[in-house]
């Protein structure tokens, strides 16, 4: 194993601050030969670019930092991504809502000189689609005789075509001014990360193994928290319980106070219950029994949580019944069985004694940190460079894939964008996954990466 000798590189500071701010993007998006390249260098002046020239990784520069007025945002570049698609409408929109997707605003740049085309038509149906805040840019209005061409372009359906002319720089400050306006705040964007209320917790698990056993030990130790609305008589879905000093939700607790017998199907109803639990919580404790053999209906709970992309906590319940026997074979079992969420904390518990039930709270805040955590992206491109720099793709029919820029689409799970010049091998893929956790870690939250090929 080699794994040290990429790690060194980084700085100890693993865990990013949740706080870090994340420039938005800003996609340029229009046909070819309007001038979003000259409008690009015009906002970014001589700028570095985000992604670093790691000799033979990210030579093609898409994604560029800028500044105006103290603000910084990142500026995603879409002329790169055009090459042999010229005069095809389709395709081009194709290219541009790859870069709209994950942008927070977007420059909608039109050649005020030609007019309006169906390629810039296509566009309009993609922009429309994606809702993202469109700030129209009327471009070549290099002096008062075009502003009515500009003015044509308000029959795009966008509001005011801002007449800009990138070469010479007439009208991009205040077409900055505007651009700004519509991008998110640092203090908007880390309100999303403040906790609002209480943490969501479903507590799942198949029948008897403990869930209902546990709910009672955590509310009967813990002062339950009592909806004192006068009069009110509601069933009780969701219980506030008070753990450490922090009020939790345990969600869809009706389900698991009052058991409701069914004669048949109760299968599938547990697992339409299961369902909506998940629908509604932040993080899972899948309840496990460890005095048994892992079932086949334990290793599909936990994929329902995967699929809900919850954060997750591994509780092996009835751990009093537990001999040295049995934790050998259990473990034997989790290596086989429960290999692919060996990111997951695990905590082992007895629901009937209360034994071990203080470790669940923090099990629950290191998941649930995990599933909120944001890689700035710059942070996570020198990564992905140094990474991709000592373990390059192989070579395929000639051809090396090579990823240009990554950045995080969303927290809660994260998930992440890799742009490349190919297909990464499924092998190569599960590799980049591997070192993401390394490094980054995650622990407790799933993470999916997906990608864009540039044709
Ligand atoms: P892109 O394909 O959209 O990136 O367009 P480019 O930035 O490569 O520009 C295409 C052509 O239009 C180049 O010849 C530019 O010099 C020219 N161009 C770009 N912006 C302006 C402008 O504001 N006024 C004029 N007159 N020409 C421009
Ligand atoms: P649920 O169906 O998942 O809600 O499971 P229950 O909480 O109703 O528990 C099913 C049975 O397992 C009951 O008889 C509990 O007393 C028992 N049980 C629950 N937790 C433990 C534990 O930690 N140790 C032991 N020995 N029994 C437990």
């Amino acid at each position: 194993e080699d794994d040290h000798e990429i790690l060194e590189g980084f700085e100890d500071d693993a865990q990013p601050d949740l706080h870090d701010f994340i420039p938005p993007v800003v996609a340029v998006v229009g046909r070819p030969n309007v001038g979003k390249s000259t409008l690009v260098n015009r906002i970014i002046g001589r700028r570095q670019a985000v992604v670093e020239d790691v000799p033979g990784v990210t030579r093609d520069r898409v994604f560029y930092e800028a500044e105006w007025n103290g603000q910084p945002f990142t500026v995603a570049d879409t002329g790169g991504w055009e090459y042999g698609v010229k005069g095809l409408a389709a395709k081009v929109a194709d290219q541009a809502e790859r870069a709209v997707e994950i942008a927070d605003a977007v420059l909608f740049v039109v050649d005020a000189t030609v007019g309006i085309t169906a390629t810039d038509e296509a566009i309009v149906a993609m922009l429309r689609r994606s809702n993202k805040p469109v700030v129209l840019v009327a471009n070549k209005v290099d002096g008062q005789s075009q502003e009515a061409d500009a003015a044509a372009l308000w029959g795009l359906g966008f509001g005011y075509p801002h007449p800009v002319s990138g070469l010479h720089g007439r009208g991009t400050a205040d077409l900055l001014d505007v651009l700004i306006d519509t991008l998110p705040d640092e203090a908007a964007n880390s309100e999303a990360l403040v906790a609002r209320g209480p943490r969501r917790v479903a507590l799942v698990g198949r029948p008897n193994v403990g869930k209902s056993s546990l709910l009672n030990s955590l509310a009967g130790n813990a002062r339950a928290v009592v909806d004192d609305t006068a009069g009110t008589t509601r069933d009780p879905v969701d219980e506030l319980v008070e753990l450490d000093g922090k009020v939790w939700e345990f969600v869809d607790t009706a389900g698991i106070r009052r058991r409701q017998h069914m004669a048949s199907g109760s299968d599938y109803y547990a697992s339409l219950r299961t369902r909506a639990a998940l629908e509604r919580a932040e993080v899972a404790v899948v309840l496990l029994e460890a005095s048994q053999r892992l079932s086949e209906q334990d290793v599909r709970i936990i994929q329902m949580v995967l699929e809900a992309g919850r954060a997750l906590v591994l509780a092996f319940n009835k751990w009093d019944l537990v001999d040295d026997d049995r934790r050998h074979d259990l473990e034997r079992e989790i290596d086989l069985d429960l290999q692919h969420v060996a990111w997951a904390p695990r905590i082992n518990i007895s629901a009937k004694t209360g034994w071990h039930k203080n470790r669940l709270v923090p099990a629950l805040e290191t998941s649930l940190a995990s599933w909120e955590t944001r890689i700035p992206t710059g942070k996570l491109n020198s990564f992905i460079g140094e990474l991709v720099a000592a373990h390059p793709h192989p070579v395929r029919g000639g051809k090396q894939p090579r990823i240009l820029f990554a950045t995080q689409s969303s927290t809660r799970p994260p998930k992440f964008i890799l742009f490349t010049t190919g297909f990464l091998d499924p092998g190569y893929r599960r590799f980049i996954i591997n070192r993401l956790r390394q490094y980054f870690g995650f622990e407790g939250s799933p993470i999916e990466i997906t990608m864009r090929v540039r044709e």
